[in-house]
């Protein structure tokens, strides 16, 4: 087939796709590509969380069953877990959350798949200056698991693949198609995009307060997270512009989560 015909088939294939898999991301309302179902990204998740512990266990590292660390990670994604199906009824009830915490004191990091099966690194403890710290990060990751961005990454991609094959040439299309195709081959990684970080960031804040945790420690917490950098950079950090944006924006956002962690203190929690 001439490849102008098949691209333009391509073109309005994609278009069809587009239409009928849009989904709106909860809490926010966002306008989402996302061709993956809430099942489909349980099944991956559950799939990629057996593998992620594999690897972390043929690595040398334990699985925390009881323990100090343990028990504090548990204490608090417990609450967050419980915060995220209050606040996100449809999609996170729908989950099957659970916590891992691995034995890895050189990693400081954290994550939640599609799905909500989560992990926290040890390192990631002596960073997080006390509970409301650790609060904000996993808040923050499992908001990327409640707007589904793990799916989101995966659609754009796939979407990508198919330009690509169909013969797409980027010098030939327009300045505003040229744009969001560099913007999705900037997400060739597995990391979320500045726009998901900042999402996630809005999200997770309100899931903390709401569990009772102070919102405004999520200020010094990206200060001590900025400092830990290093060699290898957290998930969290390794995307976004800088720490001052960030900051500035959850100054922004901390009028709205203070009135969340208001009400949440009045209801005893
Ligand atoms: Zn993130």
């Amino acid at each position: 087939m001439h490849a102008l015909r098949t691209f333009a088939l391509s073109l309005a294939l994609i278009a069809a796709i587009l239409q009928s898999a849009c989904t709106e991301v909860s809490g926010t309302g966002r306008s989402q590509f996302n061709i993956l179902s809430v099942d489909d990204e349980l099944d991956l998740g559950q799939q990629a969380y057996v593998e992620e512990l594999d690897t972390a266990k043929k690595a040398g590292h334990r699985l925390l069953t009881t323990g100090p660390e343990h028990d504090r990670v548990m204490q608090v994604s417990r609450r967050i877990f419980d915060a995220a199906n209050r606040m996100h009824p449809e999609i996170a009830r729908r989950f099957n959350w659970e916590m891992t915490v691995i034995d890895d004191p050189k990693t400081v990091n954290a994550w939640a798949l599609p799905g909500g099966k989560s992990a926290v690194f040890t390192g990631l403890l002596p960073v997080t200056a006390n509970d409301a710290q650790l609060a904000v990060v996993i808040g923050h990751e499992a908001a990327h698991a409640i707007a589904r961005h793990g799916g989101e990454r995966m659609s754009q991609q796939a979407a990508l693949n198919v330009l690509v094959s169909a013969g797409f040439q980027l010098s030939e299309a327009d300045p505003g198609t040229q744009q969001a195709v560099l913007n999705a081959l900037g997400l060739g990684t597995l990391a979320f995009s500045r726009n998901q970080e900042s999402e996630a960031d809005h999200l997770g804040l309100l899931i903390a307060a709401d569990a009772g945790f102070d919102p405004r420690e999520a200020i010094p917490l990206w200060q001590n997270m900025a400092a830990a950098g290093g060699a290898s950079p957290p998930e969290f950090l390794s995307t976004h512009p800088s720490e001052n944006t960030r900051i500035q924006r959850l100054n922004e956002l901390m009028p709205e989560a203070m009135a969340v962690w208001q009400a949440a203190k009045a209801a005893g929690r």
